[in-house]
C-alpha cells in the first residue's frame, strides 16, 4: 500500500511542470477580469511570466519551483501602477510648498531645475525615486523628465518598468535648447530602447501651453513613427482651461484634437477641467487619463471628475505627479485611498468610487491607460510578473474581513516587503536587491546642500 501511494507521489511529482517560483500568501487579489480574491492562494512565476494563479493547493500539485516564498500573514497583488511622475524631481522633495501651480513652477521650479539639472541630477534623482517606488509597491512608472535616456538607464537598474517620456517644452532648457532639438533626440531616444523587456519610451510634450501648435504636431507624428505613446499635461488648472479659452476660445482638450494630437497612443495627465464634451473626445481616441489626487489637492488645482469618467469607462490610471512640492511623496497607497475620498467628499456620496474601483485604476485599470493591459496590471496567466507581497500582520491591518478594502483604506506603502519585476525579486523583506540605497540617501543628502545653495 505505502509502496502504491510512493509510486503515486512520485508520478504526481513528474506530472508537475516546472517553475523558477512560487509565492504563496494568505490572500491572492488577481485583479483577473471575475475579480477573484483568493483565500490561501499562489501564483507560479517562470521567466518573465506568470504561469497561474489559485489556491495555494492547486499551484503546488501543478508545479514544481526552484524557488519559493511563503508568507501566511501577507496579501498578494499586482504590482501598482504610476501612470504620472517626475521621479528625478525626488531631489527636489520639499524645496516650495502650499502655492498655486503657476506661481510654483516659475518661481521656484523652473529656476532650480535651470540651475541645477543635469544628466548626473536625473540619474541620481531617478535611482532615488525608484528606491521609494519599488519598496512601497510601485512596479511600473511613467515619467515625464528630461535625460530621459538617464531615467531609462536608472530604472533599468533598478530592475523597474517604466513608460518613460522625453519632454519637449517649447522654451531652453537643461537637455535641450530648441523643441527642435529635443525632437530630434527623442527620435534617437525612441530608436535605442524600443524593444526594451521593461522600458516603453515615449514622447512628452510638456503641456499645449508651453509648446507651439507645430511643435505638438511634430511630437505626434515622432510617437507615431514608433508606435509610442505621447504624454501630455491637460487642464491641470483653470488658468489654463480660461488662457486657452480667451486665446482661441475653446477647451485645451479640443485645440489638441483639432491638431491632431489624440490620433494615436495618447496619455493625458490630470484632465482636471474637461467637461462633457472634452470627455467624449477623450473617449472616442481612448486617451489614458492620469488622475493625480495628492497633486491637484496640494496645489489646489480642483477636482477631476472621476466619477465621471468611470461611468463613461475611461481608462484612468493613478500618478502621484510630484515629488518635489505638488505631493510630496510617490506613494499609489495613498493615492488609492485620496482618489475614493476625494469623490466621495465632493460628490456627498460616499458610494462612489468604491476600494475596487481604486485599486482598479492603481492596476488593471492603468494598464489599460498606458496601453499594456495585455501585458500588466492583473495576476493572469501569459502576463508579466511584476507582483507584490503585503504585510497584514500589523496593527493597521487587522483584523482583515475585506483584503481589498484594507489595501485601499488600510495598509502602507511601508507594508509592502516583497516586490518581483519581469521575474525578477527587486525587493525582499523590505529591503532593495539591486540599488545601493546607502548610497543613494548620502548621495541626496549631498543635493540638499548644493541645491539650497543654489537658490540663495
Ligand atoms: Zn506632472
Amino acid at each position: 500500500m505505502s509502496r502504491i501511494c510512493s509510486l503515486f507521489l512520485f508520478a504526481l511529482t513528474l506530472a508537475a511542470a516546472p517553475a523558477d517560483w512560487i509565492w504563496s500568501a494568505r490572500y491572492v487579489i488577481t485583479m483577473d477580469p471575475q475579480r477573484r480574491v483568493i483565500e490561501n492562494g499562489a501564483v507560479a512565476i517562470q521567466g518573465d511570466r506568470i504561469l497561474a494563479a489559485g489556491p495555494k493547493s492547486e499551484i503546488d500539485g501543478r508545479y514544481q519551483p526552484k524557488q519559493r516564498l511563503d508568507r501566511p500573514d501577507a496579501i498578494i497583488a499586482p504590482g501598482l501602477i504610476n501612470t504620472h511622475t517626475h521621479a528625478a524631481m525626488s531631489l527636489f522633495r520639499g524645496i516650495a510648498d502650499d502655492l498655486r501651480l503657476q506661481d510654483w513652477l516659475e518661481k521656484f521650479i523652473f529656476p532650480a531645475e535651470a540651475k541645477n539639472v543635469s544628466a548626473e541630477f536625473v540619474r541620481w534623482g531617478t535611482r532615488l525615486g525608484c528606491l521609494e517606488m519599488l519598496l512601497g509597491g510601485t512596479t511600473t512608472f511613467t515619467d515625464m523628465y528630461y535625460f530621459e535616456d538617464v531615467v531609462a538607464e536608472a530604472a533599468k537598474e533598478a530592475g523597474m518598468r517604466g513608460v518613460l517620456g522625453q519632454t519637449i517644452i517649447g522654451f531652453p532648457v537643461a537637455d535641450h535648447k530648441t523643441p527642435a532639438d529635443a525632437l530630434a533626440f527623442t527620435a534617437r531616444y525612441l530608436e535605442r530602447f524600443r524593444n526594451d523587456p521593461l522600458i516603453v519610451p515615449a514622447v512628452a510634450p510638456h503641456a499645449l501651453y508651453s509648446n507651439s501648435d507645430e511643435t505638438l504636431k511634430a511630437s505626434r507624428a515622432l510617437a507615431n513613427r514608433f508606435d509610442a505613446p505621447l504624454i501630455i499635461h491637460l487642464s491641470e488648472t483653470k488658468k489654463e482651461n480660461d488662457d486657452e479659452m480667451a486665446k482661441r476660445g475653446t477647451s485645451p482638450t479640443k485645440t489638441l484634437d483639432s491638431l491632431g494630437l489624440w490620433n494615436g497612443r495618447s496619455l493625458a495627465a490630470h484632465a482636471v477641467w474637461v467637461d462633457e464634451a472634452d470627455m467624449a473626445i477623450l473617449k472616442s481616441h481612448h486617451v489614458g487619463i492620469a488622475h493625480c489626487p495628492s497633486s491637484n489637492m496640494k496645489l489646489a488645482s480642483g477636482v477631476a471628475p472621476v466619477t465621471r469618467m468611470l461611468a463613461l469607462d475611461l481608462a484612468v490610471g493613478l500618478g502621484p505627479d510630484g515629488p518635489a512640492g505638488s505631493n510630496n511623496d510617490l506613494n499609489l497607497f495613498e493615492e488609492m485611498d485620496l482618489a475614493a475620498k476625494l469623490q466621495k467628499v465632493t460628490t456627498l456620496s460616499p458610494q462612489v468610487l468604491p476600494a475596487t474601483a481604486a485599486l482598479e485604476m492603481a492596476t488593471i485599470r492603468g494598464a489599460h491607460a498606458l496601453g499594456m493591459e495585455k501585458e500588466i496590471g492583473s495576476l493572469e496567466p501569459g502576463k508579466r510578473a511584476d507582483i507584490i507581497m503585503v504585510r497584514i500582520d500589523r496593527p493597521n491591518a487587522q483584523p482583515l474581513y475585506d483584503a481589498v478594502s484594507q489595501m485601499v483604506y488600510a495598509l502602507k506603502a511601508s507594508d509592502v516587503r516583497d516586490v518581483m519585476v519581469n521575474g525578477k525579486p527587486v525587493a525582499r523583506d523590505a529591503k532593495i536587491l539591486t540599488l545601493n540605497e546607502q548610497q543613494i540617501l548620502a548621495k541626496a543628502a549631498e543635493y540638499r546642500v548644493s541645491i539650497s545653495k543654489s537658490l540663495q
